[in-house]
């Protein structure tokens, strides 16, 4: 079957040739790959920043968003039947006994570091035709999704968030909590990763805004104005402009992974506010931050600041809930993130071209 890989030691990114797996094992589950996603990571892979093979291997097959047709099942699996179809989850836990993470299902909270990552750390991806995995690692889908369920793997992003703002929400007294109709939430970025996560949060109910450097003519604005979330150009509107439009703003879903813009919005958050932090900045040179001005304001308002990585299986599951519900309130919007269709053959161009907001392989 076909597959597209990474060479890193000779820098090459490929169509090959690979064997298409099997069920061996009681609790497996074999998916035909219907369609992959690809992201800033794959191509962050295939210019050789990021990415490594499995273990005695010269190649990485990349792709870690995907939806695929359960083809296969092991005696031993319940809850997906062949014809079903299922979202392959990304990380897998490391070996060890005294992680306990990974013992718990959790290896998104991994404390050693040796997990594996289908696709981006040392094990293969769904840039191919068919894969196998257990069947604790898939997530089932109901079929009126098919058209937007590549979309899941990047919407657990926002879905882990907000698991993380409940937990960080119960130590308040107030609306995060309970009703946060009356507060402002902030998003950075509005590529796909940003977008799924306004819709997440227009949806909780929050005043919704978007503050990213694309045009207000940009698909990715008309999306975000098409969901009622409101733009603000950072082009034209300084971090502290942005906090007099919006009045208290009371979460930040950073997805730029631009470093300086995130802090120069971080010492604008507001009283009891929650900054959460998903975008990985390159290494490039050190930035100015007004440090001071962040840490009073850090503790004067108590405010709390999350990074966040990768999703557990409950963050899989209530996104499948939040896409059929995004699918119910703002159907085109929804699509409208989709903005190319390939075929496997053409995944290299698609991988290493720009443009669009999410372009997606149809394998089958
Ligand atoms: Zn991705
Ligand atoms: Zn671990």
């Amino acid at each position: 079957m076909k597959s597209l890989a990474v060479f890193p030691s000779s820098r090459e990114v490929r169509l090959i040739d690979t064997p298409e797996p099997v069920v061996a094992g009681p609790t497996e589950v074999k998916l035909r790959i219907l369609e992959a996603g690809v992201c800033g990571t794959d191509r962050e892979i295939t210019s050789f920043q990021y990415g490594t093979p499995p273990a005695n291997c010269p190649h990485l097959v990349i792709g870690h968003e995907a939806l695929g047709e359960v083809t296969d099942v092991g005696s031993g699996v319940t809850g997906l039947a062949p014809g079903d179809l299922a979202v392959p989850m990304v990380r897998r836990p490391c070996p060890h006994d005294r992680c306990a993470p990974c013992r718990r299902g959790r290896p998104d909270f991994c404390i050693t570091g040796d997990f594996t990552e289908r696709g981006i750390k040392g094990a293969h991806g769904y840039m191919t035709e068919f894969i196998v995995d257990d069947q604790r690692y898939m997530v089932k889908v109901p079929k009126e999704l098919r058209e937007v369920a590549v979309l899941l793997e990047p919407l657990t992003v926002a879905e882990k968030a907000a698991e993380q703002v409940r937990a960080l929400a119960a130590r308040l007294p107030g609306e995060l909590k309970d009703d946060p109709s009356s507060l402002s939430a902030v998003v950075l970025g509005a590529g796909p990763i940003g977008l799924l996560g306004a819709m997440k949060l227009v949806n909780g109910g929050f005043h919704t805004w978007v503050y990213s450097r694309d045009s207000a003519d940009s698909p990715n604005v008309k999306i975000a104005s098409a969901i009622g979330a409101r733009f603000v150009s950072s082009a034209e509107h300084s971090p502290v402009e942005l906090a007099q439009l919006v009045g208290n703003i009371s979460l930040v879903y950073e997805a730029t992974g631009a470093a300086k813009v995130s802090f120069e919005v971080l010492s604008v958050l507001g009283v009891n506010g929650v900054f959460i932090f998903t975008g990985v900045p390159g290494v490039l040179a050190p930035i100015e931050i007004d440090a001071e001005r962040i840490m009073r304001n850090l503790v004067l308002n108590n405010q709390v600041i999350c990074g966040t990585v990768n999703a557990g299986r409950a963050a899989f599951e209530e996104g499948v809930q939040d896409l059929a519900s995004f699918v119910k309130r703002f159907p085109a919007a929804v699509s409208a993130l989709i903005t190319a269709r390939v075929v496997l053959d053409d995944a290299r161009d698609a991988v290493l071209s720009r443009g669009g907001i999410k372009s997606v392989i149809a394998v089958a």
